[in-house]
């Protein structure tokens, strides 16, 4: 089996999955275009098999399961992302079979377009965690559809993906001056028992050229916008300087 791959592995990352050390694995491709992807060298290919970018290459999926034994002594988990990993499912699939075949736990940071992907890993246990990322309010499927490059049914489609049930669950938001909506989005995890993360966006690498001439904002403004949202159990930020600081 073939993955198109972005060339990029973390061996061992303490910061994608909170209190574990995993191994994170980048797809190539996404089906969206955010505004502000600072991945954006990964968004061009979707279905296609053909590496975009520097250091990206269509390999067999035993390279990255090699990459993934050398790693196994040091990590508990691998978490794949991207780009958006679910976009090339088989692949997906294929070496989350072979992660919990080594003894490790699952994750998948994904843009929550698929749901039923994602339940379909879920239904045979072969995911452990996911990471879903939610760029604008739920129930705004105008604005979710700006963020995101024109996807009309983008916001019904996360928020199937924010209902899924039988797995653990951490929410993130990339938050920019011009595109903030985090208390409108927080009235979706209301009751949910899921961690919320407001990640410090990064101007300087959006492909939009408002954004890029935006300030990122301060850990201080993203503090107090974690602190507007008290009414959920576990609201943390992440940022440059700091990396990961639990706020409520
Ligand atoms: S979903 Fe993520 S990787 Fe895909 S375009 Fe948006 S920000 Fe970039």
């Amino acid at each position: 089996m073939k993955l198109v791959f972005s060339g990029i592995m973390i061996p061992v990352s303490t910061i994608d999955w909170y209190g574990r050390s995993a191994s994170v694995i980048f797809f190539n491709g996404c089906n969206f275009k955010c505004l502000y992807c600072s991945n954006n060298r990964f968004i061009e290919v979707s279905n296609r098999l053909e590496p975009l970018f520097k250091g990206g290459a269509v390999v067999d999926i035993e390279e990255l399961e090699k990459h993934i034994i050398h790693a196994k002594s040091f990590i508990s988990a691998v978490v794949f992302s991207g780009g958006e990993p679910t976009t090339q499912y088989d692949a997906l699939e294929h070496l989350s079979k072979f992660a919990k075949k080594q003894g490790l736990l699952v994750g998948v940071e994904t843009n929550g377009y698929y749901p039923e992907r994602l339940s379909e890993l879920i239904r045979q246990k072969l995911l452990d965690k996911i990471f879903l990322d939610i760029k604008a309010p739920l129930d705004d499927s105008h604005k979710y559809s700006f963020i995101t490059g024109g996807k009309e049914d983008a916001a019904e489609r996360v928020l199937q993906s924010l209902n899924l049930k039988g797995i653990a669950l951490e929410v993130r938001t990339t938050v920019f001056r011009s595109l903030v909506s985090v208390s409108e989005i927080a009235r979706f995890l209301a009751d949910k028992d899921c961690t919320y993360v407001l990640q410090q966006g990064i101007p300087e690498n959006a492909p939009d050229d408002k954004i890029r001439k935006e300030k990122p904002l301060s850990g201080e403004e993203l503090i107090n916008l974690a602190r507007s949202i008290s009414f959920l159990k576990d609201v943390r930020i992440r940022t440059k300087e700091k990396g990961e600081e639990r706020i409520i």
